[in-house]
C-alpha cells in the first residue's frame, strides 16, 4: 500500500537540516603525533611489487597496471600497520576495489559490518565506511577504540534528521512505534525502538506487530517496504543522494539499448527505477544475486564502486555502470587509512548515555536476525 504520511523537519516549524556541510579536517594533534609510529616507506620497490602480487590477482581487472605502483606501497604498509597496531579493517561494499580487496579484513554491507563488529577482537577497529557505520561500530563495542580515517564521510540519510525531530514524531503519534533504519546518528538510534537495514526492514517492521509504523529517515526505503507489507507506514522525507539520482527513464534506455540485460536496484531508489528493476535488493543482496545467477550483462542500480567490487570478483559477467558515486564514501582513501594507524585518528567518540540507549536499537535489530 502507499505510505501514510510523509514528515520532515519543515513540518514541525524548523528550517531544513544544515549540518551537511562537513567540517573541515581536524590537523594531527600534538597527542596524535606523541603516540605516531614512523610513517613507512611509500616507493614502490621490486619488494613491494613482490609482496603485494597476489593482492593485484584479486583486482587486476578492475586495477590498470599504471596505478598499481601508486596503491601498492600504502596497501603493504596498510596491511603490516594492521599487525603492529593489532588493528582490524572493516569496508563497507561501497568501498574502491584497493580497499574493499586488499586491505579490508571484515566487507559487506551495514548490516552484515554492525554484527561483524560485535565479533571483533583486535583492539583497533578502522571503519572504511561513513560516519555513522563508524558510530555503529563504537556502539557495538565501547570498549574498544574506534577510528574513521575522514571524520567528514557523512551521509545525505543520517543528516536529514535528528533525536529531536524524533521525539517530535513521538508526541505527533502517541505509541507508534519507530524503525530507523542503520544511515542514521547514534543520537536518533537512542531515540527509536529498533534499527533496521535494507537487508530486514520488512522483517523489522512487521516484528512490531503494531498496525502502524514510523519508518525514518529514508522515503524510498518507506515506499518500498509499505509495498511489501500491510503495515501502515508514516515515513520521514530523507533520501540518499547517490540513489535518488536514478530513473525510470534511464532504466528504460538501458534495456532498449539490449533487452537481454538484467537490472537490479537498491531499494533507496524512487518507486519508478524500482518498477523497471527486475530484482530489488540490499547490496548484500543484490551481490548474492549476481553470484546465484550469473548474468551476461547486468546493470547495478546502486553507488558505482560496488559494480568494481563484484567485477573484480566475477570477471566473465559484464558490468553496465552507471556511475553515480557517493561523495562521502569517496573520502575514505588509502592515504587516509595509513595515517588514520599511523597517528590513529580520528577517533570516534559517543557519550556513554546516548551510546547505551543507541545499543538497545541495534542489539534488538541483531537479535531478530539471530
Ligand atoms: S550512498 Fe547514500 S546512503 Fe550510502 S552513505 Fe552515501 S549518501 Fe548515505
Amino acid at each position: 500500500m502507499p505510505i501514510a504520511a510523509i514528515y520532515g523537519p519543515d513540518d514541525f516549524g524548523k528550517p531544513v537540516h544544515g549540518h551537511s556541510t562537513p567540517q573541515a579536517r581536524s590537523r594531527v594533534s600534538t597527542a596524535e603525533h606523541a603516540r605516531a609510529l614512523p610513517m613507512p616507506s611509500l616507493e614502490f620497490t621490486p619488494e613491494v611489487e613482490r609482496a603485494t602480487a597476489h593482492l593485484y590477482e584479486r583486482v587486476r581487472n578492475v586495477i590498470s597496471p599504471v596505478e598499481w605502483p601508486f596503491m601498492a606501497p600504502y596497501i603493504k604498509a596498510i596491511n603490516e600497520l594492521k599487525k603492529t597496531r593489532d588493528a582490524v579493517i572493516l569496508a563497507h561494499n561501497y568501498q574502491t576495489p584497493e580497499i574493499f580487496h586488499c586491505v579490508a579484513d571484515i566487507r559487506g554491507d551495514s548490516l552484515q559490518l554492525a554484527v561483524e563488529a560485535t565479533k571483533v577482537k583486535s583492539d583497533i577497529i578502522v571503519q572504511c565506511g561513513v560516519h555513522f557505520m563508524a558510530e555503529t561500530s563504537k556502539i557495538l563495542n565501547p570498549n574498544k577504540t574506534v577510528l574513521i580515517p575522514d571524520s567528514r564521510a557523512g551521509c545525505s540519510l543520517a543528516s536529514s534528521i535528528t533525536g529531536a525531530d524524533v521525539r517530535l514524531l513521538r508526541e505527533r503519534f502517541p505509541g507508534v512505534p519507530v524503525v530507523a533504519y542503520v544511515n542514521t546518528s547514534a543520537d536518533v538510534k537512542a531515540e527509536v525502538d529498533i534499527c533496521c537495514t535494507s537487508s530486514n526492514a520488512v522483517q523489522v517492521v512487521e516484528s512490531l506487530n503494531a498496525p502502524t509504523v514510523i519508518f525514518l529517515p529514508d522515503q524510498y526505503l518507506a515506499k518500498y517496504v509499505a509495498s511489501q507489507t500491510t503495515v501502515k507506514i508514516i515515513a520521514w522525507k530523507g533520501a540518499c543522494e547517490v540513489h535518488e539520482r536514478f530513473t525510470g527513464d534511464e532504466l528504460r534506455a538501458y534495456r532498449e539499448a539490449d533487452p537481454s540485460v538484467q537490472i537490479i536496484a537498491h531499494p533507496e531508489c524512487p518507486a519508478d527505477v524500482l518498477a523497471e528493476a527486475d530484482f530489488t535488493g540490499s547490496t548484500a543482496h543484490m551481490i548474492n544475486w549476481v553470484r546465484d545467477k550469473h548474468p551476461k550483462r547486468v546493470v547495478m542500480i546502486t553507488e558505482c564502486s560496488m559494480a568494481d567490487n563484484v567485477q573484480a570478483e566475477l570477471p566473465d559477467v559484464e558490468m553496465v555502470r552507471p556511475c553515480n558515486l557517493c561523495p562521502h564514501m569517496k573520502r575514505i582513501t588509502l592515504p587516509k587509512i595509513l595515517d588514520s594507524l599511523v597517528y590513529l585518528r580520528e577517533e570516534v567518540t559517543i557519550d556513554p548515555m546516548i551510546a547505551e540507549k543507541a545499543r538497545r536499537s541495534v542489539e534488538r535489530m541483531i537479535n531478530l536476525k539471530n
